[in-house]
């Protein structure tokens, strides 16, 4: 039995002129990401993708997982496909259906039907394959309020498919129509869910991570790498840059009062990734910051941090509890890589008593202490890159 995989896509359907260009984006990026179950056709139409394996191998489970982690679709589903006469409809669906049907009480029948050529109405559609459906699953009812399965049947304009059910997709926008930003990744809880949200809004990713050897390990560089992995099966490939930070921590350590350690040296973290940012086409930062999560995030630390840099800076974890950022890092499988217990530069050099109330200037002229431009260009000289997948 020929058997494809449905897309239905969620806001973009909304977007105007603009629609065709999401489709195809959205369609680029569904071929990246079943590259390595096999090949396909996808096709389109009247808001519904569909993808047709072109091989009697591939392996529908694993295409399906990793569909679920396209952003831009709002539903998606598995189906047969039946030629357009209801008794093909029928045979087809008896025999599609019949492992799902066994394990549930009660059904209904939901037809489409867009092709108004087909003889028979939606109704009737429903109505012929209900009855038939009762008739050789006895033990099965119809409940129209609130079935134990929907059966779904679009009869379109290349064949009628048939399904149970449909799974609910990533949502968002398809990666790439939200143009390009840098996000930047410890390796904490927050910041690969920061990364996840603004992909999920269709921003393309590239990452910095800055690293302080010998006080941070190398283990915490590849607890980083594991954590884009992750994101990466959402977003799609992301360029990373490693920064060398132990210079400038070394630095502000001898030179600046220690109140202000954090805060310098976060200020510093925005101006070498503004740097970065732009030599790789991004227009703007993310971060993982979080009103009154620590010291460096009060409003106030946040608009000296900010002052650093002038490029948007995106926290979209800003208004969100601890416990809801948790949440999604488990549902996007970062939490554990998380937790693993590796120093990140933050906690190197923390400071004893840090400003929650800074003021800019003050730190402007702490700041005087250090050769800023040099810093910058011995650490922009050190950067590796290397691409995540
Ligand atoms: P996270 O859980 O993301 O580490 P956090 O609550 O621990 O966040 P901080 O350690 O103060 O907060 O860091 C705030 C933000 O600064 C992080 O979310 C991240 O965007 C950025 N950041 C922190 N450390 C690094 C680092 N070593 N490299 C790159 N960015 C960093
Ligand atoms: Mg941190």
């Amino acid at each position: 039995m020929k058997e494809v995989i449905l897309i239905k896509y969620g806001e973009m359907a909304l977007k105007g002129l603009n629609r065709s260009t999401f489709e195809a984006l959205l369609i680029k990026n569904l071929k990246k990401a079943l590259k390595p179950i096999g090949e396909i056709e996808i096709t389109r139409s009247q808001s519904t993708i569909f993808i047709e394996p072109q091989s009697d191998e591939f392996d529908f489970n694993r295409a399906l997982e990793k569909v679920k982690k396209v952003f831009g679709i709002a539903a998606f589903s598995r189906a047969c496909v039946a030629n357009k006469n209801i008794q093909d409809i029928l045979k087809k669906a008896e025999a599609y259906l019949a492992e799902r049907l066994k394990e549930i009480k009660t059904f209904k029948v939901e037809a489409k039907r867009s092709d108004k050529k087909f003889p028979l109405t939606s109704p009737q559609i429903s109505a012929q394959l209900g009855g038939y459906l009762l008739k050789r699953f006895p033990h099965l009812k119809v409940d129209v309020h609130n079935p134990d399965e929907i059966v779904t049947v679009e009869v379109r304009d290349f064949g009628a498919y048939i399904r149970a059910g449909q799974l609910a997709g990533a949502g968002g926008m398809p990666v790439g129509s939200g143009g390009r930003a840098a996000v930047l990744i410890s390796g904490g809880i927050d910041s690969p869910v920061a990364a996840w949200m603004m992909a999920k809004r269709g921003i393309e990713l590239c990452a910095v991570h800055f690293a302080s050897p010998p006080y941070t390990s190398e283990r915490a560089e590849i607890k980083v790498r594991q954590l884009l992995e992750k994101v990466a099966e959402y977003s799609g490939e992301i360029k990373l840059a490693v920064v060398p930070f132990t210079e400038i921590q070394e630095e502000i350590g001898k030179k600046c009062p220690e109140e202000y350690f954090t805060l310098i040296m976060r200020r510093f973290m925005m101006m070498i990734s503004e740097r970065i940012a732009k030599d790789n086409g991004c227009l703007a930062l993310i971060t993982g910051e979080s009103v009154g999560q620590v010291a460096s995030q009060t409003i106030q630390a946040l608009a000296v941090t900010d002052a650093a840099t002038e490029m948007p800076v995106f926290r979209p974890l800003i208004g969100m509890d601890k416990e809801e950022i948790v949440e999604i890092s488990r549902k996007i499988d970062t939490f554990e890589i998380s937790i693993q217990p590796y120093d990140d530069c933050c906690t190197v050099f923390t400071p004893r008593h840090p400003k929650t109330k800074p003021q800019l200037e003050q730190i402007i002229k702490a700041e005087q202490a250090l050769d800023i431009e040099t810093l910058i260009d011995n650490a922009i000289k050190g950067t590796r890159y290397s691409i995540i997948e």
